[in-house]
């Protein structure tokens, strides 16, 4: 199987080329499609199973087909509102994710940023003042940033909570829920949300339950 069985932009095709990703992993093989199709997706898949692809491929596929994001938006000083948003536990793996949205990102309008705790609050603002399309995002440093002001979550059409099991081992529950319940975030059915998580206990089940919508399950 090649990624050319599923309709991708020339774009997003080119920067899966550069990247030298010539066949999809199993969960990429089936996300990409159901994602490119609008559903929610519950997936159950490990690390090193090519899942971040898997959720930034159709996400980036969908921005570049709605043409240039609203650069409004993304130049509106000092208060970003990002179409797509990735929750991830740890600095290590939001800088994994946002490393790999730059490569399929390259050469489009989409801006990725990330911010994470435990480092330089205003390297990163800085950062994000250059605009902001997706933003990859430890739960903690994200509610600082909208607190600030500095993010706004009103045009969120994209969420993703990776290693969703993780993130609530290390504590971050409330943090996520106050996040995904903010006001200013699109109702679910407004916004496609993905979950991906290795394993599916019933903490996770109700997350999932009260996130997504209509969700197809997916375990590789
Ligand atoms: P992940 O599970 O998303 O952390 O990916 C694990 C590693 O596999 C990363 O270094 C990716 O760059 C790489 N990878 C993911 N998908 C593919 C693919 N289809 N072809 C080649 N390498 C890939």
């Amino acid at each position: 199987t090649s990624f050319e069985e599923v309709q991708l932009t020339e774009l997003i095709r080119t920067n899966i080329a550069l990247a030298r990703y010539d066949s999809p992993t199993p969960v990429q093989k089936y996300a990409i499609p159901i994602i490119i199709g609008k559903r929610d997706v519950m997936a159950c898949a490990q690390t090193g199973s090519g899942k971040t692809a898997a959720f930034l491929v159709p996400i980036l596929n969908q921005m570049f087909e709605g043409g240039p994001p609203n650069i409004q938006h993304g130049r509106s000083r000092r208060k970003q509102y990002p179409l797509g948003l990735v929750l991830a536990p740890t600095r290590e793996l939001a800088t994994q994710i946002y490393d790999e949205s730059k490569k399929f990102s390259y050469r489009s309008r989409v801006r990725p940023c990330v911010v994470y705790g435990g480092a330089h609050i205003g390297d990163q603002m800085r950062e994000l003042d250059r605009g902001c399309h997706l933003l990859v995002a430890t739960p903690g440093r994200l509610l600082d940033m909208i607190d600030r002001g500095r993010i706004g979550l009103d045009y969120c059409r994209y969420l993703v909570l990776d290693e969703a099991d993780r993130m609530l081992d290390m504590g971050f529950e409330q943090q996520i829920r106050r996040i995904v319940e903010k006001e200013s975030m699109p109702r679910t059915g407004e916004r496609q949300t993905l979950m991906f998580s290795a394993t599916f206990p019933s903490p996770i089940q109700m997350l999932a339950r009260d996130f997504l919508d209509n969700y197809i399950f997916l375990a590789v």
